[in-house]
């Protein structure tokens, strides 16, 4: 069942869950996402980062949204870190129900002014728009990028950049990096700065850079209001160590895709599980039906 970011999340809002927002990096990811989620029987979000579509080529969102006309689970196709106006449009004529764009790294203003501009222009056709107001951290290693130094978001701002925008749902920073840290390096998560933009603002809340914070921490911030959590590296991680084993097993026949990859897609699944778990949105597809 294909459907809007805005329907998506304003569920998960409302019955207090973050669904979330696998990354597809290939046709295998999207395997691993659509079973663990339809095992699970949770909503999620098909993201892809205009890399990884360039990669995939254009033709991939019709298979995604293949998928998800013929699936109960609800799927939305989300549109992760688009960089300008004109990565929004080509994603909205290609079928994407819900489209990020992120201008975090200009001024304040500057950012609104885009962030307006692209509401105008995908609600008139019914996409849903997220933006971001502070900036994640990067740990170097990721197609999503990011800044080494971390801007936490603002709390006193953020209501005001949701209402002088009119966007769907608010990404904010509250110390979180795309990529795997590395091992010296311990995120500094401010959940207090979270709790007080939950406060202010009422419109569902997403968490970028989610991949590697401990179980424990990502819990809390479901608890304390996070509607939508980005997950890229930690499956495909999963899905690279088992490829890595598989091609040194000794085994220099193996060249079959369906031989290699279908563990390798397992592996992702079981990630994806148990993040589904852990935001809580196993069992919650139901909600979605009117
Ligand atoms: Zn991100």
């Amino acid at each position: 069942m294909l459907i809007t970011g805005k329907e998506m999340l304003e569920v998960a809002k409302e019955n207090d869950f973050a669904v979330p927002a696998f990354n597809a990096g290939s046709g295998q990811l999207l395997t691993a996402a659509m079973e663990a989620c339809a095992e699970t029987n949770s909503p999620f979000l098909m993201a892809i980062h205009p890399d990884e579509l360039k990669f995939l080529r254009d033709s991939f969102v019709s298979q995604v949204l293949y998928e998800a006309n013929h699936t109960k689970i609800p799927v939305a196709i989300h549109l992760d870190h688009g960089a300008s106006y004109e990565q929004v449009i080509h994603a909205i004529q290609l079928g994407f129900t819900s489209v990020m764009i992120d201008s975090s790294h200009l001024s304040f203003e500057e950012n609104i002014e885009i962030a307006k501009k692209v509401v105008k222009t995908a609600h008139s056709v019914g996409v849903s728009v997220e933006s971001e107001l502070g900036t994640i951290g990067d740990t170097g290693n990721t197609v999503e990028g990011g800044v080494s130094e971390v801007i936490y978001t603002d709390p006193a701002k953020a209501q005001e950049f949701v209402e002088r925008t009119g966007i769907d749902s608010l990404a904010i920073a509250v110390g979180t990096a795309h990529g795997i840290y590395p091992k010296d390096v311990k995120p500094k998560l401010r959940l207090d700065i979270l709790e007080e933009i939950n406060k202010d603002v009422d419109i569902p809340l997403v968490l970028h850079g989610g991949s590697s914070n401990p179980d424990e921490e990502i819990s809390r911030s479901v608890n304390l209001g996070i509607s939508k959590i980005n997950i890229s590296s930690d499956i495909k991680i999963s899905f690279t160590e088992k490829l890595r084993e598989k091609l040194n097993d000794g085994n220099l026949e193996a060249r079959e895709p369906n031989v290699i990859f279908p563990e390798c897609i397992e592996e992702a699944k079981k990630t994806a599980i148990h993040k589904i778990k852990l935001f809580k949105s196993d069992n919650k597809a139901n909600l979605y039906y009117k």
